[in-house]
């Protein structure tokens, strides 16, 4: 059975290696389309290029998010609030835990605070 900080911890890594492959793909892409011989209105590469442009810029953008999620939940659990809902005060149950361990709303709370549908 693994602890919560355990299950952070390796979303943490886990988001941290994502976050540096993205990096690089965003890298990658900026040097070639600085290397000034991409005309993107002609060139058949160009609206690809913007297409994977925009793809690693969302998943730089999200998985910043979801760290920054991971990290507040660990400091959560340093501070001892950890797995209490920052709405009600009540207790989030574990399965959502499970489920979300980013997670800082309980059920009822996050359905009320954020509508799924
Ligand atoms: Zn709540």
């Amino acid at each position: 059975m693994t602890t919560h900080r355990e299950r952070l911890d390796a979303l943490v890594g886990e988001w941290r290696a994502d976050l540096a492959a993205a990096d690089d793909a965003v890298r990658v892409l900026r040097e070639s389309r600085g290397d000034g011989g991409i005309d993107d209105e002609h060139d058949p590469e160009g609206s690809t290029l913007s297409l994977d442009w925009s793809r690693a810029v969302a998943i730089v953008e999200m998985v910043t998010a979801n760290l920054a999620d991971a990290e507040a939940a660990l400091a959560r659990l340093d501070d001892g609030t950890y797995g209490i809902c920052r709405s009600c005060g009540r207790a989030i149950p574990e399965g959502r835990l499970e489920a979300r361990p980013t997670s800082d709303l309980c059920v009822e709370c996050s359905a009320g605070v954020a509508p799924r549908r």
